[in-house]
């Protein structure tokens, strides 16, 4: 774990045959009122959180987790870290929760195949991703946890219940798979995405303030430069007509 800035703590994805996300903890470590933003791939809990532990920061101070999308990368060792964390509260965009507390797993796998092949490889049941969601997020909410002041954006387009969170006096925007550095942006083909969706969230998003970019995968950005989503959406706009 390594701290991005003061109050955000950056936990890189060990990616396999399958992406594993990045897991960023948010929250003034005098606070005691941390947050994990996004867990990551099936079996790799126990690496997350021996990063934070090797860090000297108490998993009793993990208050809750919020799910930036529910995308399998991202919530497949949430149950081993909740296991961990009993007492962690669980927040998601309700476009996403709802489903995840049906255990319609749709938005996790993402298409029918990828369901078999996973099933298959790590051994799931079906109701893996079952889950109680303690908040459901609509975006637009004001975030006050940690010492800290966090926005949540509603960016659908990747996933139907996506979001951001933004810190906007340090310009932080944490946005799950929805743009990446390097001008690229998240798949728009799997179950609940809609490239036009996803054309309006990064229109969105290139109307804030961004100095830190912190993506689900690949890396991170400290430095963004002035109209840097304005460009990669720009970039993206006839392939998401
Ligand atoms: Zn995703
Ligand atoms: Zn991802």
């Amino acid at each position: 774990m390594v701290e991005v800035t003061e109050g955000v703590y950056f936990i890189q994805g060990q990616d396999e045959m399958i992406p594993d996300s990045h897991v960023y903890l948010i929250g003034m470590p005098s606070s005691e009122d941390l947050t994990l933003v996004d867990a990551g791939l099936v079996g790799k809990g126990n690496y997350k959180l021996q990063s934070v532990v090797k860090a000297g920061v108490k998993l009793s101070s993990i208050k809750r987790v919020i799910m930036t999308h529910t995308h399998l990368d991202h919530i497949g060792c949430l149950a081993e870290i909740l296991k961990e964390i009993p007492s962690a509260e669980l927040l998601i965009h309700t476009l996403e929760a709802e489903p995840i507390e049906q255990g319609d797993d749709r938005p996790v796998y993402g298409m029918q195949m990828f369901k078999q092949m996973c099933q298959t490889q790590y051994r799931l049941k079906d109701d893996a991703f079952k889950f109680t969601v303690h908040r459901k997020l609509q975006g637009g909410e004001s975030l006050e946890i940690g010492g800290m002041s966090w926005e949540v954006l509603h960016i659908p387009g990747h996933s139907m219940g996506g979001i951001a969170l933004y810190h906007k006096d340090k310009g932080i925007l944490i946005p799950g798979d929805v743009i990446y550095a390097d001008y690229a942006i998240g798949r728009f083909d799997l179950h609940g995405a809609d490239a036009s969706q996803l054309k309006d969230s990064l229109m969105k998003l290139a109307g804030i303030n961004v100095n830190i970019l912190l993506p689900g995968h690949n890396r991170i950005v400290k430095n963004v430069a002035k109209g840097y989503i304005l460009q990669t959406a720009n970039q993206w706009a006839s392939s998401l007509e």
